[in-house]
């Protein structure tokens, strides 16, 4: 066992002053530091010096920030959060399509992905769109994101996206031991349809691929998917065939989000509502405090975990962090509304959406819109996801007045892999850009995020997900608007 496990096991223990003696001893343990020569670990450990807890300060309540600010307590730090929202995951955590999904590591930016989003131009119905509008603000992004699409490149962005997912699923089942949350969990599996038999071929051909990674998966020839899930009776005829992901897990992700945030409370973190924060302050390589209002928050870290408004923010101190917010939509129908027996999650590969059956509500979600942050909710949009239920269930009614509709902004990065850990300026600390994945992959980068700020090595390399992987990091300052 190398000094930096045994530090790594002791610091995870709870004991206060066997934490602070791991630490010390962890310092010295140099083989396990990736970074030892940046400037964040030439940075004196003031808790080693004061033998005081360190304090961090997490911007954002979301999914991403919740479960780094569970992390950053566990690992002994004074924890604040800041939220603008009066509660958090109000934002992108709130309505999402409940999917914890290994089986869609794969970034939207597959090889050859500009097709489709130019045809998408005036289009209504295609599941990915791009609105002229939003154009100027995507330029340089937009680039960068078919860069992103090479083969090879997106090849290794599903290899880092898979082993997330999978140790995220590690984290989650240690966290629901320890914790007890109840978030309506199921681990049926989904069930990806396929009305295109070169889709079907292509799918395959992918999943065996990744098979290796840790990928669980079972090819259903249509009249198995049908004996599978009876409901897609209807629509055999039309089928190409389906596979079913048995790594792939469902839950309620905003209820996820609230009861850890009440966990992490009773665990003594405090959390700060309907505050926003305008300014990072920055002196010399440093952040000084946050400008919430007319107050300064101090803190020895920060995090910015704002989902797809972390660009915004970064961007107050001359960091240029490549992620956009891309629209997406979910129907849900409550109980009383859900004629259903949908007994696991259909993913139509065709339709580019889901249909999820949770806690006896039905929720659908898809489309994906590069509009900015417009928050609009459209209603040739909502009425896609309603045509598209119809597509997949014919024979349930479904009455779409019923039909609550939510749109969020995901925060997706020019390559379709989170960023997570250090900035460039040394006590700054990113976890975002989850894109389609948040929900999957939250409780890992939860963990990655907190390891990495109490310099501890991780269970898996979290290079792949470095902000230094971004050539160009650093630009001029501008306003927080
Ligand atoms: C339609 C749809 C379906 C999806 N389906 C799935 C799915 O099935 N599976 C999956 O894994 N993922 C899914 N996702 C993606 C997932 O929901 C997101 O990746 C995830 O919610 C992002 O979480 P976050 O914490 O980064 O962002 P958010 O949840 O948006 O949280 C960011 C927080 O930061 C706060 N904030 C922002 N700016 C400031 C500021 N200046 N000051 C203070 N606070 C600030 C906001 O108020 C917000 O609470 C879906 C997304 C959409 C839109």
């Amino acid at each position: 066992m190398t000094i930096g496990v045994a530090c790594q096991r002791m610091l995870i223990r709870s004991d206060p002053l066997l934490r602070l003696e791991a630490r010390a001893l962890f310092e010295c343990a140099s083989d396990v530091f990736r970074h030892s020569e940046k400037s964040l670990f030439n940075d004196r450990d003031q808790m080693s010096k004061t033998r005081k807890p360190l304090s961090a300060l997490v911007i954002g309540s979301g999914l991403i920030g919740v479960a780094s600010a569970y992390f950053l307590r566990k690992r002994g730090f004074t924890v604040t959060v800041v939220d603008r929202q009066a509660a958090p995951g109000l934002e992108t955590s709130f309505a999402n399509g409940s999917l914890q999904t290994p089986s869609m590591a794969e970034p939207w930016n597959t090889p050859g992905c500009w097709r489709t989003l130019l045809r998408s131009i005036g289009r209504q119905d295609s599941a990915m769109q791009l609105r002229l509008r939003a154009l100027p603000g995507l330029a340089r992004w937009g680039i960068d994101f078919l860069r992103n699409s090479a083969p090879e490149i997106y090849r290794n962005s599903i290899q880092s996206n898979l082993r997330l997912a999978l140790f995220s699923q590690s984290v989650m089942s240690e966290l629901q031991r320890d914790t007890r949350i109840e978030y309506g969990r199921s681990a049926v599996g989904s069930l990806r349809v396929f009305r295109d038999s070169e889709s079907f071929r292509r799918a395959r051909a992918a999943a065996a691929s990744l098979a290796g990674a840790g990928l669980r998966f079972r090819v259903l020839p249509s009249e198995k998917a049908v004996e599978f899930e009876p409901a897609l009776q209807p629509i055999r005829s039309e089928l190409a065939g389906a596979i079913h992901y048995g790594s792939d897990e469902t839950g309620n992700a905003y209820k996820f989000c609230a009861s850890l945030a009440d966990r992490a409370m009773k665990d003594g973190v405090e959390f700060r509502f309907g505050s926003t924060v305008s300014v990072l302050e920055l002196s010399a390589d440093r952040i000084e405090a946050v400008v919430v209002g007319g107050e300064r928050l101090i803190a020895d870290r920060y995090v910015v975990a704002a989902g797809s408004h972390s660009r915004r923010l970064l961007k107050t101190v001359g960091l240029d962090l490549p992620v956009q917010p891309v629209k997406g939509y979910s129907i849900t129908f409550d109980k009383s509304a859900n004629p259903s027996r949908l007994r696991i999650p259909i993913v139509d590969d065709d339709l580019h959406a889901a249909i999820v059956p949770l806690e006896g509500m039905m929720r659908v979600a898809g489309t994906a819109e590069f509009a900015g942050h417009d928050l609009t909710l459209r209603p040739a949009r909502i009425a896609n996801l309603n045509d598209l239920l119809r597509r997949v269930l014919p024979d349930t009614k479904f009455d779409p007045s019923k039909a609550i509709p939510w749109c969020g902004l995901r925060p997706v990065s020019v390559d379709g892999v989170p960023v997570i850990g250090p900035t460039p300026i040394s006590n700054l600390f990113v976890n975002t850009g989850h894109g389609h994945l948040g929900w999957t992959l939250a409780a890992g980068s939860g963990e990655l995020l907190a390891n990495l700020v109490a310099r501890i090595a991780s269970p898996i390399a979290t290079a792949p997900f470095e902000f230094a992987r971004f050539a160009a990091t650093r630009s001029t300052t501008a306003t927080y608007t």
